[in-house]
């Protein structure tokens, strides 16, 4: 077996290593390698970098090096110090190194840097002698002392910095950079003794003895808390990379004077993606101090003047960058002496704006493809985008009155009301308002969907108006601790009072409250990213692939879930293609519908139930009127009534009861009857959806009526329509046929009497595994499948969406499983039942037309799941619509390149 190669150079123009070698060099030492070589042949201090392999190889053998690492190294060392011409921490004129550690993916959670490794007592005298700089020599073994003992050997920062001050606190000093050669002597003097006391041995005098004090530190730090609690917040799933590589480099110094200094800049401006240079700089500072914030930079610009030779080498290297690497550059300089260095080179990290915008831009430079630019931005970062935001200008005048918990982000602004039902009505009349109160319950839904912001005053992000709101995508600040509520039409912040009526302003994306109306800025889709959208549209519209079963689809739309003509509007603003699921239920709970249906429900007969249908009759016909008017002409699926009948009818106690028996106009005793007979113990799996048509077909057949009234009428009015009728909870092909029997022979009747000749596709959910196992029996009798995969993931896995949080954490953390199957689409479960449904529904009907409606639509990972299955389209909530259309097409291009 050929002996892997372990350590890899660079420096005098050339390297071992490129680019593509992120795996193995990590990220730093992979930039690090192609910077230093052709044709980039950037000023790069010679290093080498020991790879991940090593890492991998360090923790499998139980924290030892693999054999002849040792010998490698020594090679490498003597190569580098050849190129130097210095011997590292020789006594005369030392080299010295910097030891980095830099995993394939940037991870912020793991080791510190150490600089200015190779000194010791004798090499900093030759130091100062070679550079005739002593208090330099000595400032660099303090901070060298310092970073080794603190970084490498877990002895604690604060006890270094307490020596400092000590010290300069005896001779009256307040800035680090005022310590004469004495004092640094004297700090290193009592380093070296705190050292001792703290490890119990000397501070190690031998360079080579530090460096590999150092590299163990390194590949050590890949396990320490913080590096793992990282990757566990990021998703990186452990094992799925190798480790931290180690960089060993020649230092340069920024910290030799005036001509010196060192500095950090990005090729375009991070934050709004403006093709601008930008930067900050520190004259005579080494490393961290520019990040440190110890002094206050200058800005690259000022560069331009201070040192114009320095900054057009920049700027030259800038464009070469990004020419090269074809994206925004963050990189790390530092100029020792008038002599510009590259100490690092990355993808810049960027705001969603700011990514839309370099993206874009870039296509337009023709540095990338629409492809390459469609791949740059991460679909959650959309979501940046879209939310209503407060106009900067005014809130610069705008008063802050108090601070409560970022629940919800987007900025609301609005007339505080303290209950749902003020908000409800207020909001009736067309005014905004903000929903004020201590806390929310399942009862506020209607009130916190229609306010323009919810503000609590208990409660964290997990509350109940948390979750709620971010489900709404409605701002929210909760926990604001300064709110009272000191009497029913009025709350105190602080020493001021505010009532039922006044405008409050809060920021959910800071948790901030203002007094009165601040400016809000709607979300709007427009400029470049409309344009960037339009390429995802366009890109997902021409796509063709092969199922998993040998059929060929076109194209991958994104519909959006809607049960409202307002829902509706903010699909289409997002650039859905039509409503993939439009819920009935919510219908019947608003007044006049909730009492006939509710009457309907404790019928004696079929004739008093139908004669209570029929009242709610014109009402549907007018909920179903506005939302097909509101699409124009795209798809809306309608889906028939699906909840159990023992939402409608509650009773809580005996009050309740008589209330209900009141307004329904039937004795308590009966009613109490009725109550306990439509009580279940599990009314997720009980009489819902299609089973209530099985025993009540005038519910189903009312809906349908309803829907052809509607589709009628707007088809007299010239008004486009394409309207889907969608059968929720099916488990035997025999539910479709006789459902679609009753509904066609609705349509006939209404076809007659309105003189019309309306034609619906109806079509079946898939959300339970038989329904996927027969699916070649549904298809015959069904139009479409829409696979509800929320219902789908509980029944296949057998975990209750409203009990697994007791413990879908263990799963996780015991990575029992691997994703949250109610937040990505599980491809062995749920997945494999879609992959059956499609083969044998396309069997029956090859272009039989596929959907998804449940929350998973909106989810990246998921939407590419269902690219691959073969789905038609995906359909998310509105605010979702964009980032789904963006990881539509991102699944397009993966799966392109894959080929
Ligand atoms: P991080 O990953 O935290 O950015 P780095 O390895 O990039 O850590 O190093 C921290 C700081 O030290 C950076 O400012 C870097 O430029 C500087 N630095 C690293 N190696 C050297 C070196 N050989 N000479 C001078 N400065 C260096
Ligand atoms: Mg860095
Ligand atoms: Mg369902």
């Amino acid at each position: 077996m050929a002996k892997t190669k372990y350590v890899y150079f660079f420096g005098n123009g050339d390297a071992d290593g490129d680019e593509s070698m992120r795996a193995e060099l990590g990220g730093k030492g992979a930039n690090l390698a192609q910077m230093a070589k052709k044709p980039l042949s950037l000023p790069v201090p010679a290093g080498f970098t020991i790879s991940t392999d090593v890492c991998q190889e360090f923790y499998k053998l139980g924290r030892k090096y693999p054999a002849g690492l040792d010998k490698e190294v020594a090679e490498y060392l003597d190569r580098l110090e050849k190129t130097m011409g210095k011997k590292l921490g020789a006594n005369d004129d030392p080299l010295l190194v910097s030891v980095r550690s830099g995993a394939a993916i940037s991870m912020p959670g793991m080791m510190d840097t150490i600089l200015n490794l190779g000194l010791n007592d004798k090499s900093v005298i030759g130091l100062a002698n070679k550079t005739g700089n002593e208090r330099f020599a000595w400032d660099a073994y303090r901070r060298f002392i310092q970073m080794f003992g603190d970084v490498a050997m877990g002895v604690e920062h604060a006890k270094f910095e307490a020596i400092i001050d000590e010290v300069k606190s005896h001779r009256g000093i307040k800035e680090d950079t005022e310590l004469n050669t004495d004092e640094l002597k004297e700090i290193v003097t009592k380093y070296k003794k705190l050292y001792k006391k703290e490890k119990g041995e000397d501070f190690p005098q031998d360079p080579k003895v530090q460096m590999w004090g150092a590299i163990g530190a390194v590949f050590g730090s890949w396990m320490n808390p913080r590096a793992i609690k990282y990757r566990q917040l990021n998703n990186i799933k452990e094992g799925t990379l190798k480790g931290t590589a180690v960089t060993v480099m020649a230092m340069v110094f920024g910290n030799k004077g005036d001509t010196s200094g060192t500095g950090v800049c990005f090729s375009r401006d991070p934050s709004t993606g403006k093709n601008e240079f930008m930067g900050e700089y520190l004259m005579n500072a080494q490393g961290e101090d520019v990040v440190a914030g110890i002094r206050t930079p200058q800005k690259l610009s000022q560069l331009a003047e201070t040192n114009k030779k320095i900054y057009d080498e920049l700027c030259n290297i800038r464009n070469r960058l990004e020419k090269h690497y074809h994206d925004m550059q963050d990189m790390e300089f530092t100029v020792e002496e008038g002599k510009l260095f590259m100490l690092q080179c990355r993808n810049g990290k960027r705001t969603g704006a700011a990514a839309v915008k370099m993206a874009v831009d870039m296509v337009a430079e023709k540095l990338i493809t629409k492809e390459q630019a469609l791949l740059r931005v991460e679909p959650e970062q959309l979501n940046q985008l879209l939310l209503p935001q407060l106009d900067p200008s005014a809130v610069k005048k705008a008063v802050e009155i108090a601070g409560g918990l970022n629940a919800s982000p987007g900025a609301g602004c609005g007339q505080i009301v303290f209950t749902a039902e003020d908000a409800e009505a207020w909001a009736k009349e067309g005014k905004k308002v903000l929903l004020v109160r201590k806390e929310t319950s399942p009862d506020d839904i209607a009130g916190m969907a229609v306010a323009q912001g919810i503000l609590t005053s208990t409660g964290g992000r997990t509350s109940h108006a948390a979750v709620v709101a971010r489900g709404m995508g409605t701002p929210c600040v909760c926990g604001c601790a300064a709110i009272t509520f000191p009497g029913a039409d009025k709350i105190k912040v602080g020493s001021k009072t505010y009532k039922k009526g006044d405008f409050l302003t809060i920021d959910g994306s800071t948790g901030k409250v203002y007094e009165g109306k601040v400016a809000v800025k709607p979300a709007s889709i427009s400029g470049d990213l409309e344009k960037f959208l339009g390429w995802a549209d366009e890109i997902r519209n021409k796509s063709v692939r092969t199922t998993p079963s040998g059929k060929k689809v076109k194209g991958f739309d994104v519909y959006a879930n809607g049960d409202t003509p307002q829902n509706a509007k903010d699909a289409f603003r997002f650039g859905a293609m039509g409503i993939g699921l439009c819920r009935t239920e919510h219908m019947f709970f608003d007044e006049p519908k909730l009492t006939s249906f509710q009457k309907m429900i404790v019928s004696e007969d079929t004739e008093a139930r139908k004669k209570n249908l029929k009242a709610i009759l014109p009402y549907q016909e007018k909920d179903f009127y506005q939302i097909i008017k509101t699409m124009e002409g795209r798809t809306v699926t309608i889906r028939l009534l699906d909840p159990p009948l023992n939402e409608f009818i509650q009773a809580a106690d005996s009050k309740q009861l008589d209330e209900l028996s009141k307004k329904l106009g039937i004795d308590k005793k009966s009613l109490a009857a009725k109550v306990a007979a439509l009580d279940e113990h599990n009314p997720m799996l009980g009489h819902r959806g299609c089973r209530l048509a099985i025993t009540y077909p005038e519910i189903y057949e009312m809906q349908v009526e309803a829907i052809a009234l509607a589709t009628a009428k707007l088809e007299k009015e010239g008004v486009k329509h394409d309207v889907q009728i969608m059968i929720p909870n099916v488990v035997s092909y025999r539910e479709v046929e006789q459902i679609r029997a009753q509904a066609e022979a609705k349509i006939e009747e209404v076809n007659k009497a309105k003189k019309v000749n309306l034609k619906f596709a109806i079509g079946s959910m898939v959300e339970f595994p038989r329904t996927a196992l027969i699916a070649d029996k549904v298809a015959k009798y069904a139009d479409f499948f829409s696979f509800g995969t929320n219902d789908l993931s509980q029944t296949t896995f057998g975990f209750s969406r409203d009990d697994y949080g007791k413990f879908i954490e263990a799963y996780l953390d015991q990575r029992i499983i691997e994703d949250d199957p109610f937040a990505t689409l599980d491809p062995d479960g749920p997945g494999a039942l879609m992959e059956i449904a499609e083969a044998k529904g396309r069997s029956v009907k090859p272009d039989l037309h596929l959907g998804i409606c449940g929350e998973h639509g909106g989810d990246p990972a998921s939407i590419a799941l269902c690219y691959k299955l073969g789905l038609n389209y995906v359909s998310c909530s509105p605010f979702r619509v964009p980032l789904a259309r963006l990881a539509g097409a991102q699944a397009v291009i993966k799966a392109s390149q894959k080929k």
